[in-house]
């Protein structure tokens, strides 16, 4: 019989690890089957919305062509929706040439001044400390903090603030984590004030790769049902092999056992940055929801008792103080704020990148993408995104939480941080979006914590998703959950083409020598 694979959870990782299967493994699409939990495919990878009722993306994503080896290896056998005859990967190539992010107006101080970013602001102590901790391998970090091995003073730099907003790091997030993105991102250490190093897809990336993923797996008959969660997985254990054997599933309140045969293969998405999600209104806060209030870490939660070879999901996600952010989405009908933000930062939307307010309360951030951003946006509306990190502390212009803020509070702070006059942005439509786990893999943890995309003792079971150990690569990213997808892939089905490596930048002499210089200057 031929075998037969399910894909629990609709995020990129479940679409990439179907495209794997059929494109490397040689499995028919109608094989395939895709449940996730949301109406519609994409998980974290969102967008949508329309001009009337306001855009929504819980993020604008930065991506890389330096790095991102797995993304692209897929998205070269992509079609585009939009370009006929072009892949995914070329048309973004494409774009990328013609819109060159150079960011002119990275960091924004209270007095609404440009800073001057060319020095990274560090002391000798902050370089010392830094070489260190780049130095130092993962077991001698272990689970400690950032700040652990930072002083004070680093948390002050120019180049801590742009490292943080860029990637949203906390001080108290992970310290081996934050080595790896040091030595992943390594180009990006002598550019981070331009950010010259980012690549933009053309518009969103629902609408930009979620879409012609899902239209080319359609294609091929793959089965992608929505508003489907899976509660619990039947097992058995043979010769000490782990077999996946049922799915249960619940959809619209019809439960329904679905048998996983000897051959078959399953694929779970344990745990997501965006479970618990919510969203606001111009005239509401977003609802504080908890997982409790979700779903996407029960199924794990469940796997993982008993099991230590499938992770510990406590150690990501037992503190929303220390992984809660919020972001923003605006819908403009009027130039007004384009043209006003445009001239003040001196960069055409889609060429700067993010703006950070580095002495506002909230550290709030906003990008102008390249428009239109979304595939049915009109010409006359305008969209932009933002978000903060400290969604907890009172506002610099609202005196309140920004977690407590509706829209028009939002607007108020950020007209407020730009000192812009509130009629720029009288008709504009700006929905809030809480976020209680968004930075849940940056939390400290311990090897063993996250298991192996295909677990040591698994025979047809594996993990895709930003919660798996993958050596050398960097969490909060979509390559990590192409890369997971595809060595989980890989090493299920036996195929032998092998996985693209993590680029080494950080063993290129000449990388590293610039990254050296701008940390002395
Ligand atoms: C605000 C924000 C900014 C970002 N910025 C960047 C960036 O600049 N660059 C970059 O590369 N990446 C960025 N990312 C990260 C990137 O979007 C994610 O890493 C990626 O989309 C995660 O994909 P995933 O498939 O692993 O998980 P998810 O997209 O989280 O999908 C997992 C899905 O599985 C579902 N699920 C879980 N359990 C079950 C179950 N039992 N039954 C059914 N369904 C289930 C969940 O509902 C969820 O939708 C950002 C993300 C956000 C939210």
């Amino acid at each position: 019989m031929k075998p037969k694979a399910y894909l629990v959870g609709g995020g990129i990782g479940s679409l990439a690890a179907a495209a794997f299967m059929i494109r490397d493994g040689g499995m028919l699409g109608e094989d395939i089957s895709i449940r996730g939990a949301l109406p519609l495919m994409g998980g974290s990878l969102d967008g949508a919305g329309h001009a009337e009722g306001g855009y929504s993306l819980r993020g604008g994503r930065m991506l890389t062509t330096d790095n991102y080896e797995c993304t692209w290896d897929l998205f070269k056998s992509i079609p585009s929706v939009n370009n006929p005859g072009k892949s995914v990967y070329e048309e973004t190539v494409e774009f990328n040439e013609q819109h060159k992010s150079h960011a002119l107006a990275r960091l924004v101080d209270c007095r609404r001044a440009k800073v001057p970013v060319s020095s990274m602001g560090f002391s000798m102590r902050d370089r010392i400390e830094l070489l260190k901790l780049s130095r130092t391998d993962e077991a001698a970090l272990g689970s400690s903090c950032i700040t652990d091995w930072l002083s004070s003073e680093f948390f002050d730099t120019e180049f801590w603030v742009m490292w943080a907003t860029t990637f949203a790091f906390q001080p108290w997030h992970s310290a081996v984590e934050f080595k790896r993105y040091l030595h992943r991102f390594l180009l990006e250490f002598s550019r981070i004030e331009t950010l010259a190093g980012v690549k933009r897809t053309i518009y969103n990336q629902y609408d930009s790769m979620v879409l012609p993923l899902q239209t080319w797996l359609q294609a091929q008959g793959v089965h992608l049902i929505a508003d489907c969660r899976v509660t619990d997985l039947d097992s058995k254990t043979e010769d000490g092999k782990f077999i996946a054997t049922g799915l249960h599933c619940l959809q619209h309140y019809d439960n329904e056992v679905i048998a996983v045969n000897d051959g078959d293969f399953v694929f779970l998405q344990n745990g997501s940055m965006t479970d618990a999600s919510s969203l606001g209104s111009m005239t509401s806060a977003p609802a504080k929801l908890e997982k409790e209030d979700s779903g996407s870490w029960t199924l794990w939660e469940k796997l993982a008792t008993g099991r230590p070879q499938f992770g510990n999901p406590a150690t990501f996600n037992s503190s929303i103080a220390q992984s809660c952010w919020e972001s923003f989405t605006v819908t403009l009908k009027n130039p007004a704020f384009f043209e006003q933000m445009q001239q003040f930062s001196g960069n055409e939307a889609g060429t700067g990148g993010l703006v950070t307010f580095k002495d506002s309360n909230w550290l709030m951030s906003i990008v102008l993408a390249h428009q239109p951003h979304f595939l049915n946006q009109p010409a006359d509306a305008q969209v932009f995104w933002g978000y903060a990190l400290f969604p907890d502390r009172v506002g610099n212009f609202v005196p309140k939480p920004m977690t407590d803020c509706n829209g028009a509070e939002i607007l108020q702070e950020l007209c407020g941080q730009l000192h812009f006059d509130l009629e720029v942005i009288k008709t504009a439509n700006c929905i809030p979006c809480r976020m209680p786990y968004i930075t849940s893999m940056f939390m400290p943890r311990s090897l063993g914590d996250r298991p192996l995309p295909v677990p040591a003792n698994s025979k047809n079971f594996a993990f895709v998703s930003q919660f798996v150990e993958i050596p050398e690569d960097t969490v909060f990213t979509v390559e990590y959950s192409v890369r997971a997808a595809q060595m989980a892939v890989y090493e299920l089905l036996g195929i032998t083409r092998g996985v693209p490596a993590v680029t080494p930048h950080d063993k290129s002499l000449h990388a590293e020598f610039e990254a050296l210089v701008k940390a002395f200057k």
